[in-house]
C-alpha cells in the first residue's frame, strides 16, 4: 500500500498544478483508507489508480484553452458567436491573445465552400496578430508580452524538401492550414483568428516589428506575403515593369511592395475609381480594364503581371500585355477554372505561373522589409459583429483596402 501511495504521490507531482486539489484528494483518500479498506491492499490499489485517472481527466478539461469567436456553421451561413477549446499548450507552443485579424477574400471562398471540402463549424481568419500570453517549457524565440503574428498555416511535415528549405507552404504532405484544416494528428480540426486566443508552435509564429501598428500589420500575414513572394521570386526591381491586376487586399499590398522594391508599377483595375488611392500607394500608372483601349495601349509592355482577381475573368487578354519572356503570375483563386490560349504564350516565350503565400523565413523577411520601408496595410477596422456586412462589401469590390476585426469587440458580445 505504501508503494501505491508513493506512486500516487509521484504522479500527482508530475501532473498536478492545482495544489489545493491535491491536498483535498489526499485527505479524502486517507479517510477512505482508514475507515474502510486499510487492510485490503488489492481493493485500495485500483481505487487509487482510478482516482489518478479521473483526476488527470478533470485536470485536462480544466486547462484546455477556452476560446470565443465567430463561426460559420454551414456553407454560406452567416457567422455567429461560437465557443470552443484549443489544445493544452505543448512544450514548443505559445498562447497568443489575438488583438486583430484581417479578413481575406479566401475566408469568403471557404465559408461559401467555393473550393470544395470546407468543414464546419468554421472559424475563419489567417491574418492574426496579438500578444504572447503563455509560453511552453521549450520555447526559445518568444516571451510573454511579445507582439506576434500567425499567417495561413500553423504546421507542416517539417521533413520534406520544401519544408527543409523554409517553403512550408509547398509541403509535399500538405501544410496544416490555420483554419479549415486538420492538425498533424489527422483528426483535430484547426480554427482560425476570428477568435480571442490561439495556440501555435513557436516555429510557425512571426515577430511583428516594433514600428508596425498591430492592426495595419495584420494583413501582411497573408496579403503582404502573397505579393512579396512572387515579386521577389520574379525579381521585381529597378528597370522592371510590373502590373498588378485588382486593387483589393492583395493588390494594394502588391503596389506598395513593388514600388518599394524600385519597380515601375501599373494598376489594372475595373475602373478609374481607385486611381487617386493607387497613386498614393506608389503606382506610376493606373488603367481601367473596362476600357478596351487599355489592352491596345499596353500590348507587350510588362515584364511581370500579378493577378489578384478573385472571380472568373479572361486572363488571355492580359497575357498579351507581357513582353518577350514576361511572366504572368496568378495568385487570385476564382471558383471556376479558366481556359488558357497557348498562342500568346508560344508567340513571345511568355510564362504563366502561380504562387502560394510564402514560407516562414520569407514571411519574416517581408515583415522586416515592411518595417524598414514603413509599409502597412490601408485598413478599415470593424467590430466582429459586422463581419457579414464586410463580406458583402468585399464581394462588391467596396473595400479600402482591407477589413480588420478588432477582437476587443468579442468581449461585449453575448454568447
Ligand atoms: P479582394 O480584396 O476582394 O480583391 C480582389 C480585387 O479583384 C477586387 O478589389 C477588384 O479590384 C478585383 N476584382 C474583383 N472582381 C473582379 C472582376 N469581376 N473583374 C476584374 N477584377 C475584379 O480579395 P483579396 O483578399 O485581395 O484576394 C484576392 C484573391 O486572391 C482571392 O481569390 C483569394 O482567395 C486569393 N488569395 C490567394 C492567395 C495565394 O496564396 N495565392 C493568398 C490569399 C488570397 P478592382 O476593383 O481594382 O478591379
Ligand atoms: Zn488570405
Ligand atoms: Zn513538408
Amino acid at each position: 500500500m505504501v508503494r501505491e501511495f508513493r506512486q500516487f504521490d509521484k504522479q500527482f507531482d508530475t501532473n498536478c498544478q492545482v495544489r489545493g486539489t491535491k491536498t483535498a484528494l489526499i485527505t479524502i483518500l486517507k479517510n477512505t483508507i482508514s475507515q474502510k479498506y486499510c487492510q485490503y491492499h488489492t481493493i485500495l490499489a485500483p481505487i487509487i489508480r482510478n482516482t489518478i485517472k479521473g483526476y488527470k481527466t478533470v485536470r485536462q478539461e480544466k486547462i484546455m484553452i477556452q476560446v470565443t469567436g465567430y463561426a460559420a456553421n454551414q456553407a454560406k451561413a452567416t457567422l455567429t458567436p461560437y465557443s470552443f477549446q484549443r489544445r493544452e499548450p505543448r512544450d514548443c507552443d505559445i498562447v497568443i491573445d489575438i488583438k486583430y485579424c484581417g479578413i481575406c477574400h479566401t475566408d469568403i471562398h471557404q465559408v461559401n465552400d467555393e473550393w470544395g471540402g470546407s468543414v464546419f463549424p468554421m472559424v475563419p481568419g489567417h491574418e492574426i496578430v496579438g500578444i504572447v500570453s503563455q509560453v511552453g517549457k521549450q520555447v526559445t524565440r518568444y516571451k510573454i508580452g511579445d507582439r506576434v503574428g500567425v499567417g495561413c498555416f500553423v504546421d507542416s511535415c517539417r521533413n520534406c524538401t520544401p519544408c527543409r528549405k523554409g517553403l512550408e507552404q509547398y509541403c509535399v504532405k500538405g501544410m496544416t492550414t490555420t483554419y479549415n484544416g486538420v492538425e498533424r494528428d489527422g483528426k483535430t480540426p484547426t480554427q482560425g483568428g476570428y477568435s480571442n486566443k490561439i495556440v501555435v508552435d513557436e516555429n510557425y509564429v512571426l515577430k511583428i516589428p516594433d514600428n508596425l501598428p498591430l492592426d495595419s500589420a495584420a494583413p501582411l500575414l497573408c496579403a503582404g506575403i502573397t505579393l512579396y513572394s512572387p515579386l521577389k521570386h520574379w525579381q521585381a526591381g529597378p528597370g522592371k515593369k510590373v502590373a498588378i491586376i485588382g486593387l483589393g487586399g492583395l493588390g494594394h499590398m502588391g503596389v506598395k511592395i513593388a514600388h518599394a522594391l524600385g519597380a515601375e508599377v501599373t494598376v489594372l483595375s475595373h475602373s478609374l475609381k481607385k486611381l487617386e488611392d493607387g497613386k498614393k500607394m506608389g503606382a506610376d500608372n493606373f488603367y481601367a480594364t473596362s476600357d478596351p483601349e487599355t489592352f491596345e495601349k499596353l500590348k507587350g509592355y510588362f515584364d511581370l503581371i500579378i493577378s489578384t482577381v478573385s472571380t472568373d475573368f479572361d486572363l488571355n487578354q492580359f497575357l498579351n500585355l507581357l513582353t518577350l519572356d514576361g511572366t504572368m503570375v496568378q495568385v487570385g483563386l476564382p471558383e471556376k477554372e479558366t481556359h488558357v490560349g497557348f498562342v500568346s504564350l508560344i508567340s513571345t516565350r511568355r510564362s504563366l505561373a502561380g504562387s502560394l503565400i510564402g514560407g516562414i523565413p520569407e514571411t519574416q523577411e517581408m515583415l522586416n522589409f515592411c518595417s524598414k520601408n514603413n509599409i502597412a496595410s490601408d485598413i478599415e477596422t470593424i467590430q466582429i459583429q459586422k463581419v457579414d456586412e464586410a463580406y458583402k462589401r468585399i464581394l462588391n469590390s467596396d473595400v479600402r483596402y482591407r477589413f480588420v476585426i478588432d477582437m476587443k469587440s468579442l468581449v461585449t458580445q453575448k454568447q
